[in-house]
């Protein structure tokens, strides 16, 4: 894994109360070799080159240190958006580890991102972080069938492994659910799917699942997805052109339904699925100190 230069890490995030409540952003890795077929952080605007290829920011962890010892504001920070914080380099590299602890040190929260069952190695830190601020830890999971993740995500830990994972995050007391996106139209938009996936959650402990019952589309992420589609579902790649042509946001033909039954599902388990209701439950009780006194 190479590394790259970087001067800054934690960035404030403007639209905080709209994404899981987060008031900072944080991505101590560029890149992503989990390979989802559908990735966002590879269209142009984001100009990351070789995607695949996962690089560390330099001196990562000073860097951190030395933006959340100067933040006269505290909240929550977020990562995860634009590459996992536990792709498999982290296992010996700690850098997502070192953050936790510094994030406890100096007295944020957290909300995280990933595909990986790799995060319950740092369930202590976590829990630290927990003693004083709001944590939250989504698991993302698209589709209930390990082999159809294999053909979508092939690179990511696979379902089952993610949902052992969350059992174990809730089991210890951390505030865990399932970000249930993207829905791919025509793949793993169906009932059957979707409600695997919600019953999946309750009985593993989660606190909240967020759908998108669709997928975004863009530049070269709509031609990296278009070859894997070619790929592994013949026929599909015209389906999409047909239906979606040029659109940025490309819902499910199924999404009205799917989000009427997904809801009423989520009522029966008592699982979150609103934005501002998975923020309010998360934060309470446990609110960062909002502003540092010199
Ligand atoms: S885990 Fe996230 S960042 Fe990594 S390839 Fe998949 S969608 Fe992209």
């Amino acid at each position: 894994m190479k590394t790259i230069p970087a001067k800054t890490i934690i960035t404030r995030v403007k639209c905080g109360d709209t994404w899981f409540g987060c008031d900072y952003n944080m991505n101590i890795y560029r890149g992503c070799c989990h390979g989802c077929i559908y990735c966002d952080s590879r269209s142009d605007c984001y100009r990351v080159e070789n995607f695949d290829r996962v690089a560390a920011k330099e001196n990562a962890l000073d860097i951190i240190g030395r933006e959340l010892s100067h933040k006269v504001f505290h909240g929550v920070v977020g990562t995860g958006a634009m590459s996992d914080p536990y792709n498999p380099f982290e296992m010996r590299e700690n850098l997502t580890r070192g953050a936790l602890e510094l994030l406890d040190r100096y007295g944020f929260g957290v909300h995280l991102i990933t595909k990986s069952d790799l995060v319950t190695r740092d369930i202590d830190r976590l829990q630290a972080v927990g003693e004083h601020s709001p944590v939250c830890v989504c698991l993302t999971v698209t589709t209930f069938d390990d082999a159809l993740c294999k053909k979508i995500e092939p690179r990511a830990p696979v379902t089952s492994q993610r949902l052992a994972a969350l059992k174990k995050l809730s089991q210890s007391g951390i505030f865990t659910g399932i970000t249930l996106m993207p829905i791919l139209p025509y793949i793993n938009d169906t009932w059957e799917n979707i409600s695997a996936i919600v019953t999946a959650a309750a009985e593993n402990g989660a606190r909240f699942i967020y759908p998108f019952f669709g997928v975004t589309m863009r530049d070269s992420q709509r031609e990296y997805l278009y070859n894997r589609l070619d790929e592994n579902f013949p026929g599909m790649k015209e389906k999409y052109k047909q239906r979606f042509g040029n659109y940025y946001k490309c819902n499910s033909p199924n999404s009205s339904r799917l989000y009427r039954q997904f809801a009423e599902l989520c009522g029966k388990y008592g699982l979150l699925y609103k934005m501002n209701e998975i923020i309010a439950a998360y934060k309470q009780g446990r609110t960062c100190e909002q502003l540092r006194l010199f």
